[in-house]
């Protein structure tokens, strides 16, 4: 993925691009850091790129981040109009044919990247971008919330994956890992301060 250029931030507020569950996973921890993700988000005057959907943590950090003041963009395959569940009143929806192009167009709208807990699909983005920023597609940061530790078995895995020499220091530690809603918030704002 070639996530770069990213659109010039000198006429418009950062965007931060989320990805994360399309469930809202059984402990209401989980909807209530998207919630607080998305009003953050809102509060600070950024905007928002997300995969469009109405559901599960998605939905609840897009609404929540519109409510607070963001403009929200939504990025879907027009194959999945007819079958998901899209937010309403989106500020931007941009339809794509694939879920291949869907991935540019969140990440090339993107200026830094904010991974909350999800399933495959985040899990796929999550890789999507880190491989991206491995490979020096792009230099836009990334922020994972390990809030709970929901990503630890995930990131010791990769120190396994680094142990056997199939990866490096440098690229394990891309990622800026953080636990709390402070740590997520000091992580986006040293990120967008390096975009302004
Ligand atoms: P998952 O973690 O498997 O629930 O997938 C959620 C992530 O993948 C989101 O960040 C979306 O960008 C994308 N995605 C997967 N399924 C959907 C869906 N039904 N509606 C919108 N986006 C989805």
């Amino acid at each position: 993925m070639n996530a770069s250029p990213t659109p010039s931030t000198s006429k418009r507020p950062p965007r931060i691009c989320v990805f994360c569950g399309s469930r809202t996973g059984h402990d209401p921890v989980w909807s209530s850091l998207a919630e607080a993700v998305g009003a953050g988000i809102g509060l600070r005057g950024w905007d928002m790129v997300f995969g469009a959907g109405q559901i599960g943590l998605m939905g609840i950090v897009a609404t929540a981040a519109r409510d607070a003041g963001s403009r929200i963009t939504g990025v879907i395959p027009s194959y999945l109009m007819t079958t998901e569940v899209v937010m309403r009143d989106l500020d931007e929806l941009v339809e794509v044919e694939t879920m291949i192009e869907r991935k540019i167009e969140m990440s090339r709208r993107a200026d830094a990247f904010l991974v909350l807990p999800g399933g495959v699909g985040t899990l796929e983005e999550l890789f999507e971008v880190w491989t991206g920023a491995a490979t020096y597609a792009h230099e836009k940061p990334l922020v994972i919330a390990n809030t709970m530790g929901y990503f630890d078995g995930l990131l010791m895995y990769m120190e396994e994956v680094r142990d056997h020499g199939f990866l490096d220091d440098q690229h394990l530690n891309q990622p800026v890992v953080v636990r709390d809603l402070d740590a997520v918030f000091q992580a986006l704002e040293a990120a967008v301060s390096r975009v302004g």
